[in-house]
């Protein structure tokens, strides 16, 4: 790693708690004076001195500092590789991470990285870096994960537009050995051919795992429909589980087409058709013939401004499915928003219900799987919210 100068960063009076607290974010509200470049490690200090930790700097950010070190610990290289390595170990050590070759091994501020995914495709490792400081070290985490994890090749996939605020262009590109165009990993013995250049995110969304787990075991004699299906990853769980059709929509041809090659792969037999189509217009036009439906549109709410407009959308979507529904549909709707809360999305689909004039029983609710871990330091990680309804 370039060795940066450090800066130090000195917070306001009474703002020194959520950092004694270990959250990992400053927020530029909380900032007394900064003495540091941009992209630097820092000193946090407390009004009256003390030291809080360090953190990488970002002057153009709402969150000039994330926290990587509390207290008097400095952040080096030893800190990197231990924080790396750990996480890499706690997903071997879960007995809830199995069965899968696709693999959450870093998620950010839930493994104490701020600003840092890598996920590992059969050993293929795709990695993202949301800020500043952490695109600083792009090198030296590349280096050290293909030697922590043994990769076979590391991929970039800073697409996130959310770096524009950090000042940083989209940047995708090979880091290290050689990505292949496709990559199979496979889930719950469901295969799934990825594209993790092209594809959207990382090329698949890990995250639901425990979700296509849900429907597998909801799916045996059911009619599956999927709505924002992307590349089908509930539609082949659930055809795995026993489903006797699905029909898929989504807007994306590419993930259409990517769904059409999972379905061939797999050889799964039962009718399934795919369609690209708006979610929306598809709900008000045609009938659902369908008693499993999975609705798992993308994040409406992509900052705390979005969140009414986004709320109209997951109650609109909502709201037609619970009018054509069948009695009896197994219905799991999903909203992968942070800025929607649990208690608000389920109010949303109460909503929607009531409108449908549709009773409707929670029969479980689910988040995001063992890889995707919370930390309880700094609860902003969780945001994938499911409900597992049955539609009376
Ligand atoms: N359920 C998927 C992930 C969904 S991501 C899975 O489990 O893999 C959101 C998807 O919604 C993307 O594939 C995107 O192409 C699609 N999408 C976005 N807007 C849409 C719209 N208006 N109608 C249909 N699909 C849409």
């Amino acid at each position: 790693m370039k060795k940066p100068s450090l800066g130090t960063v000195i917070l306001k009076k009474g703002k020194e708690r959520p950092i004694l607290n270990r959250h990992h974010w400053v927020f530029s509200g909380a900032v007394q004076s900064a003495d540091a470049g941009n992209g630097s490690i820092v000193t946090v200090r407390s009004s009256s001195g003390e030291i809080l930790g360090q953190g990488y700097y970002n002057g153009r950010s709402n969150i000039p500092v994330r926290m990587l070190t509390f207290g008097d610990e400095a952040f080096t290289n030893d800190t990197l590789r231990f924080l790396l390595s750990s996480a890499v170990e706690r997903r071997a050590a879960n007995p809830l991470v199995r069965d899968t070759s696709a693999v959450r091994l870093v998620f950010s501020e839930g493994d104490f990285l701020p600003g840092l995914i890598i996920d590992s495709y059969a050993n293929h490792l795709v990695m993202q870096c949301l800020t500043l400081g952490i695109d600083t070290m792009k090198d030296t985490i590349a280096q050290m994960g293909a030697e922590i994890t043994n990769a076979k090749s590391i991929y970039e996939r800073s697409d996130y537009p959310g770096r524009r605020i950090e000042g940083l262009q989209a940047a995708q590109g090979q880091l290290f050995g050689t990505t292949p165009d496709e990559i199979v990993a496979e889930e719950h013995g469901v295969k799934y051919p990825i594209n993790v250049k092209e594809g959207q995110k990382t090329g698949f969304f890990i995250d639901q795992r425990e979700n296509r787990a849900l429907i597998r075991d909801c799916a045996a004699g059911r009619k599956v429909l999927n709505v924002f299906c992307y590349t089908g990853g509930f539609t082949f769980a659930a055809l795995k589980g026993g489903a006797t059709s699905a029909v898929s929509v989504d807007i994306s041809r590419d993930a259409l087409e990517q769904a059409e090659k999972i379905c061939a792969h797999n050889g799964f037999t039962a009718p399934s058709e795919l369609i690209e189509a708006d979610a929306f217009e598809y709900l008000r036009n045609e009938p659902v013939d369908a008693d499993l439906v999975i609705i798992d549109p993308p994040a409406f709410a992509k900052s705390s401004g979005d969140v009414e407009r986004a709320c109209r959308g997951y109650k609109d979507i909502n709201l037609q499915m619970m009018r054509k529904c069948p009695k009896g549909t197994l219905l799991l709707t999903c909203s992968c928003s942070r800025f929607i809360d649990p208690d608000l999305f389920q109010k949303v689909i109460f909503s929607a219900a009531s409108d449908a004039k549709r009773d409707a029983q929670i029969i479980r609710r689910t988040g995001h799987p063992a890889d995707h871990p919370v930390n309880l330091n700094h609860p902003e990680t969780e945001y994938l919210k499911g409900i597992l309804l049955y539609v009376v």
